[in-house]
């Protein structure tokens, strides 16, 4: 069986190096708030090219605290709208709904699955304070181009880089292009630690002095409280696993490149349409994601050829019964984008000889 992911094989490559981390941590005595996270946080803004790191919890948090920093700052206060990509992963929109802002769910473009400067123009109103803006799939948002558009407006900037560790333009990578950016390090992220795990990237010293203090009671010093904040760190044992992992990313990305060539140049079929990518060095290939209007049989037929996919998403947040209110509101493309879309396994320790047989199983449906 090909698996969708092999996680198991892609940690077991740095086996004696997460031991060592994970028992150098064991045996400091030191687990909340240590030496690893620092060195992590100014590792991991060395590599995205922007000035602070703030490890938090989990990608959901890295989100939902930056939002809420900049309510603490006054640049965003209840009710004001923000942008965001209706066919997004839940979190972005949680994110948003949480900090009782109001997400504007916009389409996206089809051929990349993000958000287009011309769709988030035309959304754009007087209350509209923030663009979310989500790295979908692992490739990055035309960040110029929203960049330029949140300038004119005024908007702020929040990547949503949970998918596209390294991805980049011109260079310049996930993470250094907004005012700021919510990474996940989930264990199945491109960037994975072996739990839960999130930071936040940014060049304002402000903000990730709030954001900070927000992820520790609301306490930038101990026992004085400046906000109500939550307990939301990134742990000792978490960071040195990312250390690890952090040093191998480019090679895994190079690898998970050569697995996406290998389908895009061997998978020949009408029935199922292959991603477009535009510069190489925009996509990480979180995951790889074709379509067929024929999803289902696809899936089924792949599965009896023992190839494993999986569906992100199978039902738009517009859709989902946590926000009743938007049942009646309809978004063709991202309905249809969530009807077709089926993701081929992809991963860094996937073998040629993987990739053949998912092609060959595709070839013969
Ligand atoms: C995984 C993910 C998140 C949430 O990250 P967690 O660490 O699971 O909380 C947010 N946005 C996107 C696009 C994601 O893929």
């Amino acid at each position: 069986m090909i698996p969708f992911l092999d996680l198991n094989a892609i940690n077991a490559q740095y086996r004696d190096e997460l031991v060592a981390a994970a028992t150098r941590v064991i045996e400091s005595g030191w687990y909340i708030q240590g030496t690893e996270v620092k060195a992590f946080e100014e590792e991991f803004a060395d590599y995205c090219g922007s000035k602070h790191c703030i490890g938090v919890a989990n990608g959901l948090d890295a989100l939902t605290l930056t939002l809420r920093a900049w309510k603490e700052m006054g640049k965003l206060k209840e009710g004001d709208e923000v942008i965001v990509p209706a066919n997004t992963y839940i979190a972005s929109i949680l994110a948003i709904s949480e900090n009782r802002l109001k997400p504007v769910l916009v389409e996206p473009e089809e051929a990349t699955f993000n958000l287009c400067p011309e769709k988030t123009a035309a959304a754009i109103t007087s209350n509209t304070k923030a663009i979310v803006a989500v790295h979908l799939y692992g490739q990055i948002s035309p960040m110029p181009e929203l960049m330029q558009l949140a300038d004119q407006h005024g908007l702020l900037v929040l990547e949503d880089a949970a998918q596209a560790h390294g991805a980049s333009i011109d260079s310049r990578k996930a993470g250094s292009w907004g005012h700021a950016a919510g990474f996940s390090f989930y264990p199945g992220k491109n960037l994975g630690a072996l739990g839960d795990a999130g930071a936040v990237t940014t060049d304002d010293e402000e903000l990730a002095k709030t954001i900070r203090a927000l992820g520790n009671y609301g306490s930038h010093k101990k026992y004085e409280n400046l906000y109500r904040g939550v307990n939301s760190r990134l742990d000792e044992i978490q960071a040195a696993m990312l250390r690890v992992k952090l040093r191998h990313l480019d090679e895994e990305i190079e690898s998970r490149r050569e697995v996406a060539e290998y389908y895009l140049t061997h998978i020949e079929t009408p029935n199922i349409q292959l991603p477009e990518v535009g510069n190489r060095e925009s996509h990480v290939w979180h995951l790889f994601v074709v379509r067929s209007a024929k999803r289902e049989e696809l899936q089924k037929y792949l599965a009896e050829q023992g190839v494993q996919t999986l569906i992100h998403y199978p039902v738009p947040p517009h859709q989902q019964k946590a926000y009743p209110n938007w049942g009646s509101m309809h978004y063709p493309l991202t309905e249809s984008i969530h009807q077709t879309v089926l993701s081929l396994p992809m991963g860094p320790t996937l073998s040629t000889e993987g990739c053949n047989q998912v092609t060959e199983a595709c070839n013969d449906w």
